[in-house]
């Protein structure tokens, strides 16, 4: 198996300290990797440092195809990246190669055509006799730092914009699951030049802090928690970086009485659990009219509980279990605490699962009411409460004051009440009768805590670059 990261285009060992990688679903130990010492962190962002004058002045149509490249080479490797993925998240495979991979290589081929269409205002004569004109720059050496929960997924969300914008990165994946980060940058390491990409193991505390304070890094991207992302501000207010926070999010479902409960049912079945809500984007909180609250716990305990996980043949799998035995036990104790309360009921689940692997129980949480813990902050565990609602007007303003700003669903069959309520959620995204759906062609970002700029999108490369005016006095 891999385990070289990859600086300045040769595959080295780590020299750092030794972290323990596990496999959730069985809980074993699949090896020990030692992450980046300094010297090699330092060795990274110098490698980068110097590809980049060469790759920022590549034509765009070069960059589109080294993009297009990887995403052919993605594609070729699918099956040993999904089994890679699946070993290290504990995902079920079918779903890393159904779901994952083909929206990973729509992501590099979107991006291959977006560095060819950046757009901007068009060269004229605003003053008398001189010509303006726009150049977008990219920033320089980007230190991309990814979650565990989709860590191919979020590397490339972020690999593809900084490298079509003309930016070098220096990634470093979750301590908890580096394995198809290195992997990804043994196939890309083959369509780049050398140093255009690193990829660094480590521990956020050491390499990634390392990262947050290098002076050579010109902007840090990281998609994570909340706290992670206020040490990447600190940091960037000692060094003046630019950042890109993608962080959590508590995604508010809104059930009006005139839904269509059964496609409710079957949308929170599937978009509450589906990675076993390790999710920042997961349909947990449900407030529901109080008309068809009952008859919603009621259909969704019985369609949670049969959710498939666990099973020897991973192709009947339908979820994961947590990615670690912290992370279970971070989801136990939410659910414990929610459990205590006089006027919640734990409908279905909310127990740890069976054997050593940290599987947790799909869990439905009836009777939660706002300002709950288990309603306000985020569990990243497959934990849906439900709120039962006299005033869905209200809803809106409640959860418009959540720190989290991220995602949020509408469902109803009078497409009026979904446009109004879409119009005045505050919150990157509002889906109108589904959740959970993302395309390439549309941004992915955040209010408030869930952080700020785009994944995703056009409007994304506009982040991995810098506006530049040029002008030309020909008077
Ligand atoms: P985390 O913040 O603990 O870790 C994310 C990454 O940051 C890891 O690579 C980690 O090593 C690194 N890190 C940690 N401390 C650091 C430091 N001091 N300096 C530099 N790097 C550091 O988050 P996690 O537990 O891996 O992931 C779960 C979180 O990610 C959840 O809160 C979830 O909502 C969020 N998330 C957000 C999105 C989004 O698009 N908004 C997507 C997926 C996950």
């Amino acid at each position: 198996m891999l385990t070289k990261m990859l600086i300045g285009g040769r595959f080295v060992d780590g020299t750092g300290a030794e972290e323990t990688v596990y496999a959730p679903v069985t809980g074993d130990v699949i090896l020990g990797i030692a992450e980046a010492s300094a010297e090699q962190v330092d060795a990274a962002v110098a490698a980068a440092t110097a590809a980049f004058p060469a790759w920022a002045m590549t034509s765009p149509s070069e960059r589109s195809l080294c993009l297009l490249r990887i995403a052919e080479a993605i594609e070729a490797r699918a099956e040993d990246l999904a089994a890679i993925e699946a070993l290290n998240t504990g995902k079920p495979r079918h779903l890393v190669l159904s779901d994952e991979i083909p929206a990973i290589v729509d992501g590099f081929r979107f991006f291959a055509g977006a560095a060819r269409n950046v757009q901007g205002p068009v060269a004229g004569e605003y003053m008398a006799g001189h010509t303006s004109m726009l150049r977008r720059a990219p920033v320089g050496v980007v230190g991309a730092i990814v979650p565990w929960n989709y860590p191919l997924l979020m590397g490339a969300w972020k690999l593809a914009p900084a490298l079509a914008a003309g930016n070098c990165c220096v990634i470093k994946p979750s301590e908890n699951t580096p394995l198809s980060l290195l992997l990804l940058g043994q196939l890309m390491n083959d369509c780049l030049p050398p140093g255009v990409v690193n990829v660094i193991t480590g521990r956020g505390a050491s390499v990634g802090q390392q990262l947050l304070d290098h002076p050579d890094i010109g902007m840090i991207s990281l998609t994570g928690d909340i706290a992670t992302g206020r040490k990447v501000i600190t940091a960037a207010a000692r060094s003046v970086k630019r950042t890109h926070l993608e962080l959590g999010g508590k995604a508010p479902v809104l059930v009006y009485d005139d839904a269509d409960l059964e496609a409710v049912v079957q949308g929170l079945r599937t978009f509450g659990y589906y990675n076993a809500g390790q999710d920042c984007t997961a349909a947990c909180r449900v407030y529901a009219d109080a008309r068809i609250y009952d008859r919603l716990v009621a259909e969704l305990t019985t369609a949670v509980a049969s959710i498939r996980y666990g099973q020897a043949d991973d192709a009947l799998n339908e979820i994961p279990p947590l990615v670690s035995a912290r992370q279970r036990s971070r989801v136990a104790a939410f659910v414990e605490r929610a459990a205590e309360l006089p006027h919640v009921e734990v409908t279905t689940g909310g127990r740890m699962g069976e054997g050593n692997g940290f599987f947790y129980e799909p869990t439905v949480i009836a009777g939660a009411r706002p300002g709950d813990e288990i309603v306000e902050r985020e569990v990243f565990g497959p934990v849906v409460s439900l709120t039962r609602c006299t005033d869905m007007e209200a809803v809106i303003a409640d959860v418009n004051s959540s720190i989290y700003g991220l995602a949020s669903s509408v469902w109803t069959r009078d497409i009026g009440r979904g446009m109004s309520a879409a119009a005045r959620l505050r919150y990157g995204c509002t889906w109108v009768n589904t959740h959970f759906m993302l395309v390439n062609e549309m941004p992915h970002a955040g209010f408030r805590h869930s952080g700020y700029g785009s994944d995703m999108s056009l409007g994304c490369l506009e982040d991995y670059t810098i506006p530049r005016h040029v002008m030309v006095n020909w008077s």
